[in-house]
């Protein structure tokens, strides 16, 4: 079953006098249960790319589908909703809140669900133990590093269970211990429980992980190579 249908996505920003192309006509199917890396140059959208997919921002022209709702149509207000409940993302600076312990943050997206406290804590200890942070529960961002922050921005990212996981360059911050780690999080994750997973990125070793890669290059799919 396709969790994503893409046709003929352009994107142009013309904020300032220079207009940039930014996607140039992307038509992409992804199915549930993929694990695919988007990869290409510095600037040949794939940030750009993941935003539109996850409805962080508008195409200019195009359709995008995600498990059968055209997300273009819906308005600001279902947007936001919509996205709460079908869409978890990961982002390269972590983003978690400094505030928060742990397991808050991964809590919090599930309070804005209105999911009640008792199955909101065990949830997130359950997630947070899934990725080898059960000792941690209670440790506050700055406490932990950078490899850790990224695994409890992976458990937030699962705990209002997405149709699929958006990140962008989830690996760009981190040492190759922590990269290989959190792929094989990410992996047995997508082994185990099926969820599909959607990330940009720069390493070779984590484009190696793939399952799928799709190319861009000028905001347009220049290959896209499924492995066995
Ligand atoms: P990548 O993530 O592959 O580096 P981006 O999606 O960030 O690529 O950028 C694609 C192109 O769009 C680049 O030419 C970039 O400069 C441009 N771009 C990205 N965001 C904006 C923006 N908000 N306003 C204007 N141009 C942008
Ligand atoms: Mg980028």
């Amino acid at each position: 079953m396709n969790v994503i249908e893409v046709k003929d996505l352009k994107k142009i920003y013309n904020e300032s006098e220079v207009k940039v192309n930014a996607l140039n006509g992307i038509d992409l199917k992804i199915e549930q249960g993929e694990f695919t890396a988007i990869v290409g140059p510095s600037g040949s959208g794939k940030t750009t790319f993941l935003n539109m997919l996850g409805g962080l921002d508008l195409p200019t022209t195009g359709d995008i589908q995600i498990g059968g709702t055209d997300i273009q149509n819906l308005k600001s207000s279902e947007l936001i909703d919509f996205r709460l409940h079908n869409i978890g993302f990961v982002f390269q600076a972590y983003n978690l809140i400094p505030v928060l312990t742990a397991m808050e943050n991964v809590e919090f997206i599930m309070q804005l669900q209105g999911v009640g406290k008792k199955e909101r804590q065990d949830r997130a200890a359950e997630l947070l133990e899934h990725v080898g942070l059960g000792d941690r529960i209670n440790s506050r961002p700055s406490k932990l590093s950078g490899g850790q922050q990224q695994r409890v921005a992976v458990a937030r990212a699962l705990a209002s269970k997405p149709k699929f996981v958006l990140a962008d360059e989830p690996t760009a911050n981190l040492d190759s211990k922590s990269t290989e780690n959190l792929l094989d999080i990410m992996e047995e994750l997508n082994k185990k429980e099926k969820i599909t997973f959607i990330f940009s990125t720069h390493d070779q070793r984590v484009v190696n992980k793939a399952r799928r890669v799709i190319t861009l290059e000028d905001g347009q799919i220049i290959s896209d190579i499924r492995k066995n």
